[in-house]
């Protein structure tokens, strides 16, 4: 998959990514062109989902993104 230049894990939906991923995975919304993704890990089963930036929270000490529901559930 290809990123743009906002860093390793981070890119923006464009056209094709709104087609290919359709909702996002954290809230079950459909993305809009233009949104800030994230690559992060989930309570989804798999590899990690681009979902919406303000859903995730970077973890220093994986260097990923996290799914923020998920990330509060580990850090109980
Ligand atoms: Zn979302």
């Amino acid at each position: 998959m290809l990123f743009g230049d906002r860093g390793p894990m981070k890119t923006i939906i464009d056209r094709e990514k709104m087609i290919l991923l359709k909702t996002c995975a954290a809230c079950d919304r459909p993305f809009n062109l233009g949104d800030p993704v994230v690559m992060a890990c989930g309570a989804w089963e798999g590899p990690p989902k681009l979902i919406h930036e303000n859903e995730a929270v970077f973890d220093p000490a994986s260097g990923t993104y996290i799914e923020r529901k998920c990330y509060s559930a580990r850090n109980r």
